[in-house]
């Protein structure tokens, strides 16, 4: 019985050179980046094998767009593209208008397979590239393209890749917002009944970004920009092998948008009907003490939402407070510090509250400590 290699060797003697590899082959790594060579080149020729299948049978012409006439066929022309099997060749019919209309040439095969007239690289590859792209710089995920497909890929098709990807996914979104501003509930998410049944939290915050000061190029001083980030999650119990209970965030989304604070309630609040807002147990919007996030609380989901100041961002006013009230007393206002923040991080903001008014009770405060006190 021939085994898999002779059979390769029998039936396809270009892959004579790669097998040959794959014998020679010392070390592990090396055998099998040499057979992984082989699986590319051997997919490859599948893939090309049925395009030439494809290719051979008649097509149906389209009638010509312009006049109507019946196209006609011209012969065949060759087509290649870059894919993550490496380049992809096949030969296929193409068609004109018989009365000449200055049309571009009319390919029913590439329309069947979804490749754009032009494309050079396939649309998989496409893929992998952007999702590389939202990870690291352009030129990075060209590299790493090149490693894991064996293909030579400019860092600037992957940021062209990049661009058109961002351009195809604004035009749905930019429909559904405009639906949710007239009042066009979009459909809600389907979800598992345990985790519909989990409070829904909402949370908001900027962060800054390092851009490219020109598009595309990589020269230049970094430019930071405002990126507008929100959360949405199910806030749901967990527990660990040692029988520990914590939280734990479920089916979390995430909503983006570079620019200021004015373009997010809209796309926040799309995310939150898709969640279920208008039908979900309790729903927390946790933020920072931002004024323009308050705002957003107050105008977009002041009826279904609960505000609470996420710990992280309060804890550090409490430091404000205490250095203020027991200034030059470093001793009692690091205790005072420890003790609010305690009380703040397990869940007891009115004892905590207590406290400030009772600071600001006492007689002796110097004014600026008092307006420090009241700001906290
Ligand atoms: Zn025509």
């Amino acid at each position: 019985m021939l085994c898999l290699p002779d059979i390769i060797r029998d039936d396809d003697p270009s892959v004579q050179r790669l097998l040959r590899a794959v014998d020679h082959a010392p070390a592990l790594t090396a055998l099998i980046r040499a057979a992984w060579q082989v699986a590319r080149v051997l997919a490859g020729h599948m893939v090309e094998a049925v395009l030439a299948e494809r290719a051979r049978r008649p097509p149906a012409w389209p009638a010509c767009a312009a006049c109507g006439t019946p196209l006609q066929r011209k012969g065949f022309a060759a087509r290649q593209v870059t894919s993550v099997l490496g380049p992809l060749r096949w030969r296929r019919r193409v068609g004109r208008c018989p009365r000449g209309c200055p049309r571009e040439q009319v390919v029913p095969l590439d329309a069947a397979l979804g490749v754009a007239p032009h494309q050079r690289s396939s649309t998989d590859l496409q893929h992998l590239g952007c999702a590389l792209a939202v990870f690291v710089p352009f030129a990075t995920a060209a590299t790493l393209l090149g490693l894991t497909c064996g293909v030579t890929v400019s860092p600037r098709a992957v940021g062209e890749w990049a661009q058109a990807a961002g351009q195809r996914a604004r035009a749905p979104l930019h429909t559904q917002l405009q639906a949710v501003a007239d009042g066009d509930l979009p459909t809600t998410e389907p979800l598992a009944a345990e985790v519909a049944a989990l409070p829904l939290a909402l949370e908001a915050d900027g962060v800054m970004v390092p851009l490219r000061p020109a598009g595309g190029d990589p020269r230049g001083q970094t430019a930071w920009r405002e990126v507008k980030v929100g959360v949405l999650a199910r806030l749901g119990r967990h527990r660990t092998r040692a029988g520990q209970v914590g939280a734990r965030l479920y089916h979390r989304r995430v909503v983006a948008v570079l620019g200021g604070i004015e373009a997010l309630p809209q796309r926040l609040a799309l995310a939150a009907r898709r969640q279920g807002l208008q039908d979900v147990p309790p729903v927390v919007w946790l933020s920072d003490g931002a004024r323009g996030l308050w705002r957003l609380l107050e105008e977009s989901f002041q009826d279904s939402a609960t505000g609470i100041l996420d710990f992280y961002h309060g804890a550090p006013h409490l430091w404000k407070a205490a250095a203020a009230w027991l200034d030059g007393r470093t001793h009692q206002a690091r205790q005072g510090f420890s003790r609010a923040r305690h009380r703040l991080r397990h869940g007891q903001p009115d004892a905590v509250l207590a406290a400030l008014a009772a600071a600001l009770a006492g007689e002796g405060l110097p004014e600026t400590a008092r307006d420090t006190l009241t700001t906290v």
